[in-house]
This record gives C-alpha cells, sequence and structure tokens, in this order.
C-alpha cells in the first residue's frame, strides 16, 4: 500500500511517497514558494535529486506537479495514480476535539477551521492542502494526523492555566502541546528497544530541533508537555523564548510601545538561541562561537541546556520515576555535548551517561547509557512523515474493514475519539 504523506505550510508542501509493506520511501521532496513567481522544488525520486523551478500559484496545483513527477514515465516511480491508496495530512491543531487521527470528511474539515484561531499560521495550508488532495485524489481515503493529539490525554491540573476560568471556557485557553506526532514515534520505537510494553515504562522524550519541547510519558500516555496553548511555551527553542513571565512581556510593551504583532516576533522569531547569543538560531553556529570564546554564546548554551535539565527533574517527579530519557531531532540525535551536559549531575535520577556511547557517531536509534544505568538513556531519530503513514494506515484499514465500514462524520468523530482506539 503507497501513501502519500503530506505537511503542508505557509507556502510550501513537504511530502513523502511511502510503501507501507516495504517500510520504504519511494520519492520525498519539498515544493516552496507557493505562489512566488519562481516556485522551487527539489525531490529525491527514484535515488536521484531532481530540482525544478516553475510557477505554482497554490497548492493544488503543487500537488500536481508532485504527481506529475511521481508519474513520469523515466523518474517515476508509480504508473497510475491509483497506486496512490491514502493520503496521511499533517494538521497542526486538532483543539479539544481530536484525541487520535481521523478520517477526514466534511465535518472533521469543519472542525479543523474551527481551530484557525487558535492555530492561524499552521491550520488554514494545512486545510489548503486536504482541499487539494481531496480534489486530486477523490476516491482515496484521507486521514488527518494532528500535532495535539498524543497530549489529549494531560490530566487537567496538567494542561490548566491558572487564569481566570472563565477564559478556558470562553476561548479554550489551555496547554495543548505540540511536537505529539514525534513525541509518540519516538516513545514507541523506544519501548520496542528497551523490549518492554510501552503500558510498563515511565519515558521523558526530549525532540531537540529548532523548536524544542519535552514531554512526560506515562504507560504510553502524554501526561504533561512543555509546549503550551502555542508552541512558544517551555524549552529554550531556535527563536523562541519558551518559560517567560507574561509580565515580562507586558513590561516590553509598555517601554518600548511594541504592538502585539512585534511583541509576537519578539518571542517567537527573535528570542531563544539567537535572541540570547546574538548569533543565530542555528546550534552549530552558536556552538563555533563558544569555541572562539564567546561569552554570550557560552551563555546561550548555558540557559538551553538548564532548561532542558530543569525539566526532566520536574517530569520525573511527575511521573514518579524514570525508565527511559530519550533524546531525538537535529540537536538531539546530533549534538554529543548538549546530551553530556544534559545528563550531567542527573546520576540522583538514576541516569547515567556512558560517554563514549555517546559520542559514537551514528544514524540508528542507540543506547547511550551505561549498562548498569538504572534509567536508560537512548537516542532514537524522529520520523514524523513514517508516523503519519502509520497512522494512515490504521485508520484507513480499521474504517474499511472495521465493523460497520465508513460512517458518517458525527459519529466517525465520536468513534476515533473514543478511549478504545488509544489502546
Ligand atoms: P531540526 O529542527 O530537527 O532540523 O534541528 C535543527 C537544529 O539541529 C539546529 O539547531 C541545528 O544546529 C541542530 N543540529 C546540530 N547538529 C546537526 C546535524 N548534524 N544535522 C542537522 N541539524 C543539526
Amino acid at each position: 500500500m503507497n501513501i502519500l504523506v503530506i505537511n503542508c505550510g505557509s507556502s510550501s508542501i513537504k511530502y513523502q511517497l511511502i510503501n507501507r509493506e516495504k517500510r520504504k520511501v519511494l520519492a520525498k521532496g519539498l515544493l516552496e514558494k507557493i505562489g512566488e513567481i519562481n516556485s522551487s522544488q527539489v525531490h529525491r525520486i527514484g535515488g536521484k535529486v531532481v530540482k525544478k523551478q516553475d510557477e505554482v500559484a497554490n497548492y493544488e496545483e503543487g500537488l500536481k506537479s508532485i504527481l506529475a513527477l511521481l508519474l513520469d514515465e523515466k523518474r517515476g516511480v508509480i504508473k497510475d495514480a491509483s497506486e496512490i491508496s491514502a493520503v496521511g495530512h499533517r494538521v497542526v491543531h486538532g483543539g479539544e476535539d481530536f484525541f487520535h487521527s481521523v478520517l477526514i470528511d466534511d465535518e472533521v474539515i469543519k472542525t479543523i477551521k474551527s481551530y484557525i484561531s487558535l492555530a492561524p499560521l499552521h491550520n488554514p495550508p494545512n486545510l489548503a492542502g486536504i482541499k487539494a488532495a481531496r480534489s486530486l485524489f477523490p476516491d482515496v481515503p484521507q486521514v488527518a494526523v494532528f500535532d495535539t493529539a498524543f497530549h489529549q490525554t494531560l490530566p487537567e491540573k496538567a494542561f490548566l492555566y491558572a487564569l481566570p476560568y472563565q477564559y478556558y471556557e470562553k476561548y479554550k485557553i489551555r496547554r495543548y502541546g505540540f511536537h505529539g506526532t514525534s513525541h509518540r514515534y519516538i516513545a514507541e520505537r523506544a519501548a520496542k528497544f528497551l523490549k518492554k510494553p510501552l503500558k510498563e515504562l515511565k519515558i521523558i522524550t526530549c525532540h531537540l530541533g529548532n523548536g524544542c519541547s519535552i514531554t512526560a510519558i506515562d504507560k504510553g500516555k502524554s501526561i504533561d508537555t512543555s509546549m503550551g496553548f502555542t508552541p512558544l511555551e517551555g524549552l529554550v527553542m531556535g527563536t523562541r523564548c519558551g518559560d517567560v513571565d507574561a509580565a515580562a512581556a507586558l513590561f516590553l510593551m509598555e517601554k518600548e510601545n511594541f504592538t502585539t504583532a512585534q511583541m509576537d516576533n519578539l518571542l517567537n522569531k527573535q528570542s531563544g538561541l539567537l535572541g540570547i547569543s546574538g548569533i543565530s538560531n542555528d546550534l552549530r553556529e552558536v556552538q563555533k562561537w563558544v569555541v572562539k570564546g564567546d561569552q554570550r554564546a557560552k551563555l546561550a548554551l548555558e540557559v538551553f541546556v538548564y532548561r532542558i535539565k530543569k525539566y526532566i527533574g520536574a517530569y520525573s517527579a511527575v511521573l514518579g520515576g524514570l525508565d527511559a530519557l530519550i533524546f531525538s531531532a537535529g540537536i538531539g540525535e546530533n549534538e554529543v555535548n548538549i546530551r553530556d551536559k544534559v545528563c550531567q549531575g542527573l546520576e540522583f535520577l538514576g541516569v547515567y551517561l556512558d560517554e563514549k556511547k555517546n559520542r559514537a557517531r551514528s544514524k540508528a536509534s542507540r543506547f547511550i547509557s551505561t549498562e548498569k544505568s538504572p534509567a536508560k538513556i537512548l537516542v532514537i531519530p524522529t520520523n514524523e512523515e513514517e508516523m503519519i503513514a502509520e497512522e494512515t494506515w490504521r485508520i484507513v484499514n480499521k474504517t474499511v474493514n472495521g465493523e460497520s465500514g465508513i460512517v458518517n462524520s458525527k459519529k466517525q468523530t465520536a468513534r476515533y475519539n473514543s478511549p478504545e482506539l488509544l489502546k
């Protein structure tokens, strides 16, 4: 079964065509600058890199262009569009309505639309991608896989902010958490690696990329996570500040006469590693300056590591113990020094890093804790596309082969939110 995984950004389409049985990526690519004169495309197809530049006016044209390449006589990987059996869409915000992936129908689209105010930059392009794919593949089942869904198991005490309760009721202001697909993927892979059922494990997953978040997972369920109402909260990130006293933002707005948009830009785009170091949001760049003796670069790294460590302590307390600490994404998978600094001093939690294993370069999932470490430390490369494909396969299979076939939307939404499916 070939599954097309689509991730639509503000002017881009990232995609992978995955053969589920062979667990093979047949093609993948990125189409950028949709709506501009020079849309750029980079595809990896049949082991070759194909670059294209032409005008792609909208998401539907973008998808058509991708499909044409997949079908291309010389370079293509499929002979007919019917070889695509399902489409899986990454959708950022599913609010409180979806705690699982769902088969997309009109009702589901309406609900995703209702969360545009909570994810104004993400849900509209996600919806545009869904619309384009439905029009291009009208008979193919389409599945929405939400970034927020995995964290819908957070208990009220973890997701509620101590603001007047009426604003939770009125605007649904609460912690949602993001990167859910990645945290879930990492945790499931870790359980396989540990040869233990997820239901018996207390896990902390650190997704450390340009965006960073950390999640406490108890018996396979997310019970707390660092990103909040938006992806701004929690860890220090490339350009996001993470945790900050809300009063500091108010103070700045008053002193600097910032508009809401300016303040938003400062917190999301000018802070984090970039903000402290004044050098870059890219950790590799910051490290280069640390080596040169730059004090602000050093400080940025210290704050970055300290915040992660603090969350690990807090989440170990919340979990009441720790079986596995997992590092993933660009920084988590590659940055030996960061893993080293984060783990230093965590021995009281049973976390013992094996320095040699930590320094060994590898792209594979691996243990980096000592043999005797009570809590295991692992590096697990994340793969959100694989998880989306797996979820798509699971939902399509259940729906098509399930007891009642493809059910109508209202029932379906209820059905897919049923705790039964979380098992
Ligand atoms: P991501 O958002 O997952 O692509 O991660 C991007 C972050 O990972 C940036 O801060 C990079 O500096 C950092 N990083 C460190 N080492 C590497 C590497 N070898 N490859 C890619 N990203 C890396």
